[in-house]
């Protein structure tokens, strides 16, 4: 055991999951590629878990962090005029697609689901909330209440009264063999169900990820919440949509990852890719909504000057270089590369995803039952072969990739190679 993992173990809490059998020190990043301690280098797949959205050491970020610092830092409290807000607002207002947009920065996507689930609730006055299954927003008390992921959730009590629906669960036996209209069909009679059965008080919102990210990058089939929102649309029930993992152009077929569906929600929350590194999250919400006398900001730090800064010059390299599009370039590369493998390596169940949002689900090929542990293989296979990557999913079978969206078509090859090749020694070794 290396002399930090040891002091690690003593001071920190057991239950921080480290990836690896021997744990990695990231200590320097540049371009899409992190080296750790020992001076070895990574193409980075996973992203600090799409934290940095642009790679590393990004000069226009970097720079824009240290102008800010060179004023002294400067306050970040709301009772001060923040121009870094105000711009950034400006621009989430306008690509949100919402009417009339208002925005609120917070530190974290948690604290940002919290805030929507403040003013769904206020605005409903129900805490009756609608959530999908194998969901994750965060481990607040409102936002684990809405995340079914039992992970997750296993020792936390819940201050909502939440009911979950069907999504990305098709596999279910009663789904097995529909095509996606019938699958939609029978989803919706279910939400119109649980509507008409399980509800005392009316219903505040239904959350949801567009791509369940914790949740191993499952996907319900496009179209799906367009149908949902009609329903809850008869009855005023909001719509949150969860674009922590999922925005900014990750899917490549649409900046935010709801509008895959068809649908413009009545806020969605984000965070992690944001701020390339430095800690930002938020809401964007119709201007109604937001504006109620209850609303009243959650945390100090939210929108701090720094985290402004890197945010709104992230966000503007995002557009100037039309990363969405590189999005679907490099993500079509990897995607169709993993699907020609997955035809020849029973290993493979399923390849999903969309831009550069994919994971691979790995199976017993005798069994076919989750494979968590050749998932572990995979980890340490790619590790090896100078790629970070990540896992998750219910059952710690999925392999979840989400690159920055800077990768190049080079790097896309390359990481792809990487992969194939680990998932070929595995499933040699299955034989
Ligand atoms: N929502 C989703 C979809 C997430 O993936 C996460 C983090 N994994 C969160 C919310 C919580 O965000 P944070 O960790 O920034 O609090």
């Amino acid at each position: 055991m290396s002399d930090l993992l040891a002091r690690h173990r003593a001071v920190m809490p057991n239950w921080l999951a480290l990836n690896y059998s021997e744990p990695i020190e990231i200590v320097s990043g540049k371009g899409n590629r992190v080296v750790d301690a020992s001076g070895k280098s990574y193409l980075d797949f996973f992203a600090g878990i799409l934290t940095n959205m642009i790679g590393y050491d990004v000069a226009e970020v970097r720079e824009a962090v240290e102008r800010q610092i060179a004023t002294g830092v400067v306050h970040t409290s709301t009772v001060y005029l923040l121009r870094g807000q105000v711009e950034l607002a400006e621009k989430i207002a306008r690509l949100s697609g919402i009417k009339d947009a208002k925005v609120f920065f917070t530190n974290s996507g948690t604290e940002a689901n919290e805030t929507a689930l403040l003013l769904a609730t206020y605005a409903r006055k129900s805490d009756e909330v609608l959530a999908m299954r194998q969901s994750y927003h965060g481990r607040s008390f409102g936002a684990v209440s809405v995340t079914s992921n039992r992970s997750w959730k296993n020792n936390s009590l819940s201050p909502l009264n939440v009911h979950f629906l069907h999504g990305a669960d098709r596999h279910l036996v009663q789904f097995r063999g529909l095509s996606d209209a019938d699958y939609i069909a029978a989803c919706v009679d279910d939400l119109r169900h649980v509507l008409a059965t399980s509800v005392s008080n009316g219903v505040a919102a239904l959350i949801a990820e567009p791509i369940q990210g914790v949740g191993g990058f499952t996907m319900a089939p496009d179209g799906l919440f367009a149908a949902y929102k009609e329903v809850l649309d008869e009855e005023g029930i909001l719509f949150i949509s969860d674009e922590v993992q999922t925005g900014w152009g990750r899917t490549g077929s649409a900046f935010f990852g709801i509008q895959n569906h068809g649908v413009t929600p009545d806020m969605m929350t984000f965070a992690k890719g944001l701020g390339n590194g430095f800690a930002v999250g938020g809401i964007v919400a119709r201007g109604d909504l937001m504006d109620q006398p209850h609303a009243i900001g959650l945390s100090t730090f939210g929108g701090n000057p720094v985290s402004m800064a890197a945010a709104n010059a992230t966000l503007d390299y995002v557009l100037d270089h039309d990363l969405q599009a590189n999005a679907a370039r490099t993500g079509e590369i990897i995607i169709s590369g993993l699907r020609e493998a997955a035809a020849r390596l029973p290993i493979i169940s399923e390849v999903r995803g969309k831009g550069l949002m994919f994971a691979i689900e790995l199976v017993d090929p005798a069994t076919k039952a989750p494979a968590p542990a050749m998932a572990a293989r995979f980890m340490e296979e790619t590790k090896k072969l100078g790629l970070l990557a990540g896992k998750g999913g219910l059952h710690g079978s999925a392999l979840r990739m989400a690159p920055p969206l800077t990768l190049t078509e080079d790097e896309a090859r390359e990481g792809l190679g990487i992969m194939i090749t680990a998932l070929e020694t595995i499933n040699d070794e299955a034989r």
